[in-house]
């Protein structure tokens, strides 16, 4: 087959290696091979001789003897055509392949067909290709010299071929999966997908390797680093340390995970060569500027910059810290390390302009990311063929957050509750699925709901995500509110160290992680607190296992459960999932031997 015709092929069917064609399965097989013995409830094929036609008009059945078992089977046409007629005549001979039954005491064979070309096994697909452009590409390219050459071990390479050469390989052909090949077919699968991601790094020369030391720093805390924060440091040292390649890490931790000491730190490393750090608030920036300003050696200058103002004279800092105003400065100066915070809340675009305004040449500065949206272990494990990947995984003081599912019978309760804790100058939040009234969900928006909490309470404040005032109304609500209404799209950047309880009407609407997130925002400082899922639902597992855990790596795990399980999430069912055997959320030692498998080429220089 010629190249570009291969090229064309793999393009319609949407593939890009090899693998993914390999992993392209028989839907069914075609056995035309002469069977052994009779087996009724199978399709078979037997040499038969016709002995006698029995036409009834549209019924016509032919007695049939077949030579090799000295037996005689009955062939029904239910639908019998002239064609039909004139095929079997007694006397002739035919090659016959149909379902095998019974019939009283009578053998019988359904509709049978006269095969001209028989004596073979074939795999047949279903692919927007032809069947003979498809049969060619597996021909030309599935062979066991080539899986072998991709990095496959024998167990795979002959499970794969026997899918598709069954002939060569297997005397039955089944598209049934027993437990072991799904094993091997998970594992190509995951070794396939890391291939990719990994032939898609590219790595740059670091600006400068940076080894100034956190331990001032570290020393000068109030508190202890938790263990992880200490490992993460470590991890983060390591590669600013380096010139040859510029870091690229994304740091993983759950909201009170501590990860702003790992910035902090990694500023330190920097010291006079000078990091940025983008903020996707301005409160978010104020507040870790402040914390700069406070925890780090006086020595280091530390600037703020945002769009109505800046604090410090950034021209001459060590340490800046700004929102997305950093990327209009026009005067930004060289920096050897560039971090974003809560980088799932920045385009793509945004965070790879601010790493472009500080490169040279070839020459890039060391680049962490920061995320607060756990993702299951074994998709950490993939992504970091990509990036380095750190996760936090532990918070620096343990929270106490009671979880629970409540409906319209528990409201007096509730109410009480939310009395108690205003009682105790805490504060509340309830999140509404909308902002207006609409029909197309059972529960109260925040326009029809706010009457209610208005005329029952003080300081019941309002904000949503298309809320021009959210940031004032965020802070004025922090210094001397007691109930927050608002959506699930206010994503606070800040802290509400006086918030102990929040309600999430109409729970079940929302993912896990949206849930997570938003159980986040309570018992921040350690005080006892309580998040309640309310819904009308009858009853759902689902939420009541995200009760029973408040690590958002297991929700994460948990969140790809209920989805493959086809769970109806925020409306619709969620879709893209990328892996047709291999399943993130239990998979995890499979993805581990295909990483160490792909190490192992790795060092061979394959
Ligand atoms: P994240 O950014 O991961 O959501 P933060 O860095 O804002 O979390 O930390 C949450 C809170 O925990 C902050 O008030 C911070 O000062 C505090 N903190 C961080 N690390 C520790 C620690 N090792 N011991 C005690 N408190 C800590
Ligand atoms: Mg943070």
């Amino acid at each position: 087959m010629e190249t570009s015709e291969a090229k064309r092929l793999f393009e319609k069917l949407k593939i890009r290696t090899l693998l993914d064609l390999a992993l392209i399965l028989p839907s069914s097989y075609e056995d035309t091979r002469l069977s052994g013995r009779i087996e009724e409830g199978k399709i078979q094929t037997f040499e038969a001789r016709v002995l006698e036609v029995e036409d009834r008009g549209a019924q016509m059945k032919v007695r049939f003897e077949l030579s090799r078992f000295r037996v005689q089977m009955t062939g029904v046409f239910f639908r019998a055509t002239p064609y039909h007629r004139k095929l079997f005549t007694p006397g002739t001979h035919h090659v016959i392949r149909g379902k095998v039954g019974r019939f009283r005491q009578w053998l019988q064979i359904t509709q049978p067909q006269s095969l001209k070309h028989y004596g073979t096994l074939l795999a047949r697909y279903k692919t927007p290709l032809k069947e003979s452009e498809i049969r060619a590409l597996i021909d030309t390219y599935v062979t066991e010299q080539n899986l072998y050459t991709e990095g496959l071990e024998s167990l795979e390479v002959q499970t794969l071929l026997r899918f598709h050469f069954p002939e060569r390989y297997a005397l039955e052909a089944s598209t049934d999966y027993d437990d072991a090949t799904r094993r091997v077919l998970k594992f190509v699968e995951a070794y396939n997908h890391l291939r990719k991601l990994r032939s898609k790094r590219h790595d740059y020369p670091a600006i400068k390797a940076l080894r100034g030391s956190a331990e001032p720093f570290i020393r000068g805390l109030p508190f202890t680093l938790t263990e992880d924060q200490r490992r993460v440091i470590g991890d983060v040292a390591a590669d600013l340390g380096r010139r040859d390649r510029a870091a690229k890490r994304m740091i993983i931790g759950d909201v009170g995970s501590g990860k702003t000491m790992v910035i902090l730190a990694a500023a330190a490393i920097a010291g006079k060569d000078r990091s940025l750090l983008m903020a996707p608030t301005s409160i978010l920036a104020r507040q870790l500027y402040e914390e700069a300003c406070k925890h780090l050696p006086s020595d280091l200058r530390v600037a703020l910059v945002m769009q109505n103002g800046q604090e410090g004279e950034y021209r001459h800092a060590d340490f800046i810290i700004g929102t997305h105003a950093l990327l209009y400065l026009d005067d930004l100066p060289p920096a050897a390390l560039v971090m974003v915070d809560e980088q799932h809340r920045f385009g793509t675009k945004q965070r790879a302009m601010l790493e472009a305004m500080v490169s040279r040449g070839e020459r890039r500065p060391h680049y962490l990311q920061f995320s607060a949206t756990p993702i299951p272990r074994t998709q950490a494990m993939m992504e970091s063929e990509l990036v380095e990947v750190s996760l936090i995984t532990s918070t620096p003081f343990e929270k106490s957050v009671h979880s629970q599912v409540i409906g319209r019978k528990d409201f007096p309760r509730l109410l009480q509750h939310i009395e108690s804790e205003l009682a105790q100058d805490h504060q509340v939040l309830i999140v509404y699925p909308l902002v207006e009234e609409s029909s197309e969900i059972p529960y109260q928006s925040i326009d029809e709901a706010r009457g209610f909490w208005e005329k029952r309470y003080e300081g019941v404040y309002v904000t949503h995500g298309r809320d021009r005032n959210k940031e004032e109304v965020l802070l004025n609500f922090r210094k001397e509110g007691r109930i927050l209404l608002a959506t699930t799209v206010i994503e606070v950047g800040i802290s509400l160290p006086r918030l102990t309880t929040i309600v999430i009407v109409g729970a079940e609407r929302l993912g896990l992680a949206t849930l997570h997130q938003l159980r986040g925002r309570v018992g921040r400082n350690g005080l006892e607190s309580w998040c309640y899922l309310y819904t009308n639902a009858e009853k759902s597992e689902r939420l009541e296992r995200f009760c029973e855990t408040t690590s958002g790596f297991e929700i994460a795990r948990l969140d790809l459960l209920y989805r493959n399980s086809g769970d109806i999430l925020d409306g619709t069912i969620q879709s893209g999932q990328k892996f047709r055997w291999l399943d993130l959320a239990e998979d995890e030692e499979i993805v581990r031997q295909a990483k160490a498998r792909l190490g192992e080429r790795q060092t061979e220089g394959g």
